[in-house]
């Protein structure tokens, strides 16, 4: 390591620190603070925000950067540090520094306002804050990227390497072999069983808790809260905080929220140690974290193998439960049905869900769309995806964090990360064919040991495209997927 590089990775270790702290502010933030908390979070997240910017958005940074590139040879993380370092700072040296902090103050109080908002199925209240967003957004875009297409500037923001062509091409290939399978299957109805009556919140904590555990992940090295929007937040490989939600009425959507927010919780977890502490020591993107959630969550946990091991704990934990066997939890978990809200939407129809918000923010960007007649366009658009119309904003356009938040150009990131995890388990399951027996002994030690192996512990080393790449042998494809739920639910 010449001096240059350590004078860099000195730079880099303390901007890591911060986004550290303003992860665990928006940690606490959703979990334990109290509602009249809100202005001053948001005063001291805009003030973390600016610190990070300036740390390596200024020329002292840009000269630092240069004296560690001039330094020829390096190793393959110290050339993906200084390609990160390279990437962030022109992308922030080109926002103004007021535009940054607005950015930030904003997300925060904005996110308050949607809280309220939603509760009360009330659009027209949240309307101002997420008009102003979508503004604020535009500036961002329009600085980072004067010349190229808006989307991209978003969308690189959490998909560094990939454009809005790719990802449109992406996605329109998944929603052309979705939108006829789910159609089909919708037509014919549901044939799974409906569980229903009180299911206590205890039980469903213990089953929770039990059900990461056995994935694998470290509560040593982690936890598991309660928010009102399931997320996973990474303060390093040895600080990884997991949140679910429960519902009394719902047995089986805290479970999979915790598998799901697990998945991401693992990759963090796996992370190789020599990159903790520094901008590469976390998940690639976020479609390559989505890529681990999903695969925990639907090919693990919705498969017959899992529900061997699961049917006698939900016996014994939902008594009335008992006449129902694995095959009847099975159908029960991969029940498909038109419904409102993405995150308790099936595995069949989400993607649908999402490909609808991607088409709403390009049309918002493009000026096709006024974010006022948001609610009428998103009920026109469930129509026509799924066939149905949401009964309140609440369960319609209110439903997402994401936009409250500024998170614009997040949601193509979802549904390529489901195709990625089917890439990924057939890639796994011919490296370690005794994956699915594993499965009905709980947990998969094997698939987790190749997913560290080949994708965890490579961190933000590479991109998605790289990764999946070096894993699977080719391009991310959704042909895979397409398969896996082409036999899925042509079966079911
Ligand atoms: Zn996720």
């Amino acid at each position: 390591m010449t001096p240059a590089y350590r004078a860099l990775l000195d730079r880099l270790r303390s901007f890591t620190a911060l986004n550290k702290a303003e992860g665990l502010l928006s940690w606490d933030h959703a979990v334990m603070m109290p509602p009249g908390g809100g202005s001053s979070r948001a005063e001291a997240c805009a003030a973390v925000g600016s610190a990070m910017h300036a740390l390596i958005a200024g020329e002292d940074f840009g000269r630092l950067l240069d004296a560690a590139e001039a330094d020829n040879p390096r190793g393959p993380v110290e050339a993906a540090m200084i390609r990160w370092s390279r990437r962030e700072f022109e992308r922030r040296r080109r926002v103004p520094p007021a535009l940054v902090e607005e950015l930030a103050r904003h997300a925060s109080l904005s996110h308050g306002i949607w809280v309220e908002a939603r509760a009360k199925s009330d659009f027209a209240a949240f309307r101002p804050a997420l008009e102003k967003m979508f503004e604020l957004k535009r500036r961002q875009a329009e600085a980072l990227a004067p010349s190229g297409d808006l989307y991209d500037a978003w969308l690189q923001e959490f998909e560094p390497g990939m454009t809005t062509g790719e990802a449109a091409g992406l996605l329109e290939a998944i929603r052309a072999g979705l939108a006829p399978l789910a159609k089909s299957v919708l037509a014919r109805g549901p044939k799974a069983p409906v569980l229903s009556g009180r299911f206590p919140i205890d039980a469903q904590k213990r089953l929770g808790e039990l059900a990461v555990r056995e994935m694998g992940f470290d509560l040593s090295r982690g936890r598991l809260d309660t928010a009102a929007h399931p997320f996973c937040c990474f303060l390093g490989r040895g600080d990884v905080r997991l949140t679910t939600r429960y519902f009394e009425d719902l047995p089986f959507s805290s479970l999979y929220s915790c598998l799901h927010e697990a998945g991401h919780g693992l990759y963090e977890q796996g992370v190789a140690p020599e990159l903790d502490g520094t901008p590469l020591g976390t998940g690639a993107t976020m479609a390559m974290h989505e890529s681990q959630s999903r695969l925990w969550e639907n090919v693990v946990g919705r498969s017959r193998g899992f529900w061997k091991r699961w049917t006698p704990r939900f016996h014994e934990a939902f008594p009335q439960t008992r006449a129902l066997g694995p095959e009847n939890f099975y159908r029960a978990v991969n029940r498909v049905s038109a419904s409102c809200i993405r995150v308790e939407a099936d595995e069949l129809t989400y993607g649908l869900h999402v490909i609808l918000r991607f088409e709403l923010e390009r049309d918002l960007l493009a000026g096709r769309l006024r974010a006022g007649d948001l609610p009428e366009a998103w009920n026109a658009k469930m129509k026509a995806h799924l066939g149905i119309v949401p009964p309140d904003d609440a369960r319609g356009v209110l439903q997402d964090v994401h936009w409250a938040e500024g998170l614009i150009g997040y949601f193509p990131t979802y549904v390529i990360g489901n195709a990625i995890s089917l890439q990924l388990w057939e890639a796994a399951l011919k490296a370690r064919p005794g994956i699915e027996a594993e499965i009905e002994d709980g947990g998969a030690p094997s698939l987790l040991s190749w997913l560290v192996e080949n994708v965890h512990s490579r961190g933000k080393t590479g991109t998605a495209q790289e990764i999946v790449a070096a894993a699977t042998g080719g391009p991310i494809d959704p042909a895979a997927y397409l398969r896996y739920m082409t036999q899925k639910y042509g079966e079911l």
